[in-house]
């Protein structure tokens, strides 16, 4: 295990680097304060000698509870007053603490920690954040709608006049006629029938077994590396170890079954049958106030009318001329008159048409 001598600042006489193993400041004699914070510079050194290797081993440094020194784990007295060391008396202990590797305080005069090259990177890369581009775009659509919602609410009731109406209406027509038809089942009607065989499906059939090369991630074992830094709580730091699993990439062979698709043949019917054709719809419409509906001018059982569409428009006037067309719902278009004064939205500022006003003209 790598040790490392850590540093400390002297907040009585602003001694910065302090030796993290020295109890007192070299410069003003104050001991350590009791909350002292160790940390690591990118350029620590690294402890080769043994016998600090085991001090820094031994464990936490003690706070005399009688004058408030610091001592060596080792100390069974204090080495300033000469007290036995007690936890009675108040003694108490500092802290071990735990940094991952981009957590390492590095002291007041280093701004960025430098990565010692054995730790791998990778392990404190926290994803970045990207600039979100459809956050942005979502910004810029709400703004937008909020000017033209804020031009909205400056709108205003008028009147406008109904100048001319227009309209639509569509009817599908239907006709009884023979088709060609194909069906695994004969229907009642069906003439001029033809039978034909024809695949209706397929069987799965085993064929045998074939050798296929699959790859498979097996763990092999695991990785121990460096991913932080452990502060002993007597100057010094050591480093700290994690592990993750190892993987291989491996081939195996493996017997897999083959089959063939094999067609199931069954009797088809092509044939004759009257049925319901669409036929090209009517259309009536015009710009008058007069809708009716077209009328189917076959006569017979074997034609109909199917489903029926419409459209109405309205055409207004403002009071300074300018027309507006509008689709409107079928009970409103047809209570309206030729000349009738209707409510309209329009805005204060700006010349804005924004339609017609009444909450039922869509029905
Ligand atoms: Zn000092
Ligand atoms: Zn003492």
């Amino acid at each position: 295990m790598a040790v490392y001598v850590g540093r400390w600042d002297c907040p009585t006489c602003g001694n910065v680097g302090v030796l993290g193993p020295e109890t007192q400041c070299p410069n003003c004699g104050s001991p350590r304060p009791k909350n002292v914070k160790f940390y690591l510079p990118s350029e620590a050194e690294l402890v080769k000698d043994a016998k600090r290797i085991k001090e820094a081993q031994a464990g936490v440094d003690w706070i005399c509870g009688h004058c408030g020194n610091q001592n060596k784990a080792a100390n069974t007295h204090c080495s300033s007053c000469g007290n036995v060391r007690d936890d009675d008396s108040g003694d108490e202990n500092l802290q071990e603490r735990d940094y991952a590797t981009n957590e390492v305080p590095v002291g007041s005069f280093e701004k960025e920690r430098t990565y010692h090259p054995e730790e791998p990177q990778y392990k404190n890369n926290q994803p970045k954040k990207k600039k979100n581009i459809f956050g942005r775009i979502a910004a810029a659509v709400t703004a937008f709608l909020a000017t033209i919602f804020g031009f909205q609410a400056l709108q205003k009731t008028v009147d406008v006049t109904v100048q001319d109406f227009k309209w639509e209406r569509q009817v599908q027509v239907i006709h009884l006629e023979p088709v060609q038809r194909e069906s695994w089942n004969l229907p009642q009607g069906a003439y001029n029938v033809q039978k034909f065989k024809a695949i209706k499906g397929y069987d799965k059939v085993l064929r045998g077994y074939e050798n296929k090369q699959v790859q498979k991630r097996v763990k092999v074992g695991e990785r121990t590396y460096v991913c932080g830094k452990i502060d002993k709580g007597n100057g010094y730091f050591a480093d700290k170890y994690c592990t993750e699993p190892v993987y291989e990439t491996r081939t195996e062979t493996q017997r897999v079954p083959v089959y063939d698709q094999v067609p199931i043949y069954g009797t088809k019917y092509r044939f004759t049958i009257k049925d319901w054709v669409d036929k090209q719809p009517l259309y009536a419409g015009g710009q008058n106030h007069d809708a009716y509906w077209p009328e189917l001018k076959q006569k017979g059982s074997d034609w109909k009318t199917g489903q029926r569409k419409e459209h109405y428009h309205v055409i207004v006037r403002e009071d300074d001329g300018e027309l507006h067309e509008e689709e409107v719902g079928p009970n409103y278009w047809a209570s309206l008159d030729y000349n009738q004064k209707i409510p309209a939205k329009h805005s204060i500022i700006l010349n804005f048409y924004y339609g017609l006003a009444d909450e039922n003209k869509g029905r």
